[in-house]
This record gives structure tokens, sequence and C-alpha cells, in this order.
């Protein structure tokens, strides 16, 4: 047996710079044993102090664990935020916002205080949170827990359970949370039955999560109320905006000032000792530490997200992006035409009004400012007759991005100028965004591949310019620059090696993974050369060989399609062996010619590859 080389073993258990930040901290902080256990339920006061887990979820579904983050404790004020979200999905804003403020009270978090509308400060503190409870009630009646609780579960993506204990002691011991019930109950805010809402929240507070739930609720909230374990869309984008604003403003108790000017992620901290930190577009961070400050705070989970803060630089106003990146090519094609191959006065036409057609390929999100800075970029040159947008590396558009970019083609079409979309699949959801966008707008065009879009807009260049696509036909194998330079018997004897067949519009003439048994010599129609994934690598029209790769490759490497019907002469590769036995000049020019054909491919390969480097 061969040793494992030490470098090999390592690799094997080698662990993400995230992992082992979370690693150090877990390590370094479990030597800290300030703060309390929370007493004031009586049940809370039984935590095992030292219990320490770290969860993180990333937005792609990813979650890093470190220490005890399977161990279960109650959510207590953590329920609140998602409770909240609930709220205004389930009664609408404007009922939610006509009796639950959004300013800090800066007051502790049980309070028994209401602001000069006689409302709770926001639904952070008690007196929102029950009042948000209060609501569910109102909607859901006595399934109003079951319904709090199979809609944090799917924040969390499984089923959460209750600690009847803590719930019982902390319903046996809730006077003051009874107050404030009354308290909202005098001032309307509550219209059921106070206990029944109080029994709801008591329960809600009562839920059972780990660090690891915590973490994925949290990155739900950071995904636009996208589960990202799950993929469930949980909530509305608007619940999450409006969540993630009161956690900022009052997740952390009476340090939530403090909180976010140093940490600066919208959190939600509860006494059971759960911190979550939810990083919209980044991250979710659950941590579970039964210690607490004098806040109610977890004082091992503040010192993790300030440490997380603050190593990687994640202050959410810390934030730059720049817009530049999202152009990766801006040409006319002058520079890059479409594969098709064209006829003298098609090419002259299409040199003398390259401008015309403008190809601008995108990468990335295309955000607010991605989109303002293409359309400056668009106005700086000479207005095109056609844009061509090639969004097949663009991952994702935002709102803002959207709605821009509709403007944009609008603006377009005021102009005269058509749009062209390229690289969206029409199965795909991308389509049906592009649709949206695009609805009433009767200047754009789409194509999936970029390659047919130039083509297509090519051929509108020659027509507007007086132009016209000829599909001339040609049985000379003359024309043919494969046999370019052999003598006029040479000719005539490879015409009578070979068969004239015919094709219809559609046919397959050959496929990728055959035997490669023959070349073909195209004489009237269009045919197109394409990958088994789908790249067009040609279109040829008579006069053009293909299949030619056979002289040097045993298997097809690309398909061949009849575009329109077409007829070709086909020479069995074996036949164009023996001619070129016999006639070894003849057949040193071809290969020669062959050779001078694919080093044209490739600097017009290189020329595209180089397109997408140059902006
Ligand atoms: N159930 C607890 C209470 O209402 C939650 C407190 C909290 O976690 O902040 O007192």
């Amino acid at each position: 047996m061969n040793p494992v080389s030490p470098l090999v073993a390592a690799w094997a258990s080698s662990k993400p710079p995230l992992l082992r930040f979370l690693d150090r901290c877990h390590a370094d902080y479990l030597a800290e044993n300030g703060g309390d256990v929370a007493h004031y339920i009586p049940e809370l006061s039984k935590a095992e102090p030292s219990h320490f887990g770290i969860g993180l979820a990333t937005l792609d579904g990813h979650v890093y664990e470190v220490g005890d983050t399977r161990v279960p404790f109650t959510i207590q004020s953590m329920s609140k935020p998602f409770v909240f979200a609930l709220a205004l999905d389930s009664l609408g804003a404007s009922r939610v916002e006509s009796v639950i403020g959004v300013e800090p009270s800066g007051d502790p978090f049980n309070s028994i205080r209401l602001n000069t509308d006689n409302h709770p400060f926001n639904p952070m503190v008690n007196a929102g949170a029950i009042a948000c409870s209060g609501l569910i009630h109102e909607a859901k009646g006595n399934g109003a827990f079951e319904h709090i609780r199979r809609e944090l579960s799917r924040f969390a993506g499984r089923d959460l359970d209750v600690d009847e204990a803590v719930y019982a002691s902390e319903s046996a011991t809730g006077d003051r949370n009874r107050a404030i019930a009354y308290l909202l109950r005098t001032n309307s805010v509550i219209t059921d039955n106070v206990s029944a809402v109080l029994d709801v929240y008591f329960r809600q507070c009562a839920i059972l999560v780990t660090a690891r739930d915590a973490a994925i609720m949290a990155a739900t909230l950071a995904n636009r109320g996208i589960n990202p374990v799950t993929g469930e869309q949980v909530t509305t984008p608007y619940a999450i905006a409006r969540t993630l604003s009161v956690m900022t403003s009052s997740g952390m108790y009476d340090y939530a000032g403090e909180w976010i000017y140093r940490v600066g992620i919208p959190a939600k901290s509860g006494v059971g000792g759960g911190i979550l930190a939810s990083l919209p577009a980044r991250l979710g961070l659950g941590s579970y530490s039964p210690r607490l400050d004098k806040h109610g705070n977890s004082v091992r989970g503040i010192k993790v997200c300030e440490r997380l803060s603050a190593h990687y630089d994640l202050h959410m106003l810390n934030r730059s992006d720049d817009a530049r990146t999202s152009i990766i090519a801006d040409y006319t094609i002058g520079k890059n035409p479409s594969r098709r191959s064209r006829r003298p006065h098609e090419q002259e036409i299409l040199a003398a009004h390259h401008q015309d057609v403008r190809v601008i390929e995108l990468v990335g999100t295309l955000s607010f400012s991605n989109v303002d800075y293409i359309s400056r970029k668009l106005a700086k040159r000479p207005r095109p007759q056609f844009v061509i947008f090639d969004l097949r590396r663009v991952t994702a558009i935002t709102r803002a991005g959207a709605r821009m970019i509709t403007e944009q083609f609008r603006e377009l079409a005021d102009f005269r100028v058509t749009v062209i979309l390229s690289g969206i699949k029409r199965s795909s959801e991308g389509w049906k965004i592009m649709r949206e966008w695009t609805e009433g707008l009767h200047n754009i065009r789409d194509f999936y591949l970029l390659d047919a879009a130039i083509e297509w807009a090519e051929d509108q260049v020659v027509y507007r310019h007086g132009g016209s696509i000829d599909f001339h036909e040609t049985t000379e194998l003359s024309e043919q620059p494969l046999l370019a330079g052999l003598a006029a018997e040479e000719l005539k004897e490879l015409a009578a090696l070979g068969a004239t067949r015919t094709y219809r519009r559609g046919e397959k003439i050959v496929g990728a993974g055959e035997a490669a048994t023959s070349l073909f010599f195209l004489q009237s129609g269009v045919v197109h050369v394409t990958l088994p994934d789908g790249v067009r690598l040609a279109t040829l029209t008579a006069g053009m060989a293909f299949g030619e790769m056979a002289l040097l490759e045993p298997t097809r490497s690309a398909d061949v399609l009849a575009d329109a019907s077409a007829t070709a002469v086909a020479i069995a590769i074996a036949d164009f062996e023996g001619f070129r036995n016999r006639h070894p000049r003849a057949g040193e020019r071809i290969m020669r010619n062959l050779a001078q054909i694919l080093s044209e491919r490739l600097i017009v390969a290189n020329t595209k590859v180089n397109l997408l480097t140059a902006t």
C-alpha cells in the first residue's frame, strides 16, 4: 500500500476559512464565564450555563456549525420578529401598523409603558410582541398558536416543538406580561380575551430551537424571505424589510443603538440565551449560550457577533459596489460578426454599417447601479439601430434593476432602436421575468443564442440598406476554399466520387459522436454546425464544406443541421483518401487549405475570447 502523503491527508480534513474563524471564536469565548442565566422565568434558571453553540447559514444553504448547535433552548424573544412578519403578511401592513409603532422605546423590554398614541413602541418589546400575538389570535382564533408554530417551523426548515415546562413556568409567573396585556386591552390594541392572547404569547416564547435553527431562520430573513436550505418562500419581501428594520432599531433590548453602531447587523436576542443576526444578502447567524448580561443579551453571543462583524468588515453600512463589472464585452458587429458566412455584397453593407448593431454582454446581477452604468455606456457611442443585450451570464436582476432596464427599453423604443435579448431559455424563470419587464413594448425580440441574435440583426441591416440575402447555389467544387488550387481534372475526378444528397429543413445531416465517414460540399441552402450543448459554431451557405474535420478526426464532434432545405455533395472519406493517394500534390494542397481554414477559425475564436476581457 502506498503511504498517504501528509498533504493529501490534511487536504481531506481541511476547513473553509469561515469555519476556522467560528472555531476560533468558540474556543476563545468558551472561557468567558461572565453573566448569568435568566431567573425570572424559574424554569430558565435550569439552563446549563456552559452550553455554547454557533451556527452560520449562508444564502446558498450551507450551515456551518461549531459546538452545541443541536442543543434545544426556548426561542423567547427571538420569536418576535417572525411573529411580526407573520402578522404583516396575514393581517396586512395597515392593520398591524395602525396599532403597533416602530420607534425604539429606550426602555427595558418588559416595560409597562406605551407611546403617546397608547400603542406599543415597537414589535420587539413585550408590549408590541403581545400585540402581534393578539392580532394573530384575532385572525386565527384558537388556531393562532398552531399557526405561529407552523410558520416558525417553515423559517427553521423543520417541525419545531414547545418546551411545556418553560411554557408552564412562564404562564404561572408572567404577571408583568399580564399587566402589559391588560394595558393593551384597555387601549383596544388587543380586542380578544387577554388570557387567550397571553397563552399564545407564552407558548410562542417556549418554542424550542437550536443554534442551527436560529442560523437558518436568520438566513431566511437575510434572503428576502426564502429559506436558503429548503428553498421555500416563507414570507413576503415587504414583511422581511420591515422586520429587519425593527430588528435594526430595537432588536437588542436597550443595547440596540450601541449594537447597530458597533456591529451593524440586524439582530434579535432572547432571554433563553439565543441571538440571531441577519445580514441581508449575506448570512444568518444563530448562537446559543445562556449566560446573559445586564441587558438580557447572551454574553458570548454578543462577542461572536462583534468579532464576526469586525473581522470580516460586515457592518451593513460599510458597503460599496463597482457597477462597472456588469459589462464584460461591448462591441459592434464590425469586431465580432455572426458566424454566418456572408457573400461579398452583404459583407460590404455590414462593414459600412457595423455601428448599427451594438452588442453588450452582461454578467452578474443587474442592479440599480449596474443598469444605470450600462445606460450611460450605451449613450456614449452613436445611436445604433439594434442593441443586443446578452444575458446568458446574468444571474439576477433586482427590482430596481428591472424597473430601470424597462425604462431604458422604452427610451430606446422612442428612438426606434430595436432591443434584442439573448441568453435566456424560454422555459426559464428569467424568461418570465423578462416577459414582465417588456410587456407592451414592441421593440423587443429575443434569441436564445447570441450568434443567432447577431445574425438576425445583420440580416436586418442588409435589408435596410437595399441588399438581399442571397442564398445562391453552386455546383462548382472550384468555389470551395478547401479545394482551392486544385486542377480542373482533379476537381472533376473528385466530383465523380461524390453523391448528391438533399436534406429537409431541420434534418440532422451529421450527429456528434457518430463515426466521421464522409465530408460534404454544400451546393444550396443553409446548414448550421452546433455543439451538443447548443452552442452554434457556424452557419454555412452554398460553396462551403462541412464535416471536413473527418479528414483529421474519426468521430464527429458537432451536429450539422439543415436550416433550410439543402443540397450537398457527400464524398466518402475512404474515396477521398484514395484520391489523395493518387494525387499526392492535390492531397497536400487540400491539407494545407484545411490548416488555413482552421487557423482562420482560431483567429475568430481568439477575437471572441479577447472581446470578453477587453472592456
Ligand atoms: N417570554 C419572555 C418574556 O416575555 C421573553 C423575553 C425575552 O426573551 O426578551 O419575558
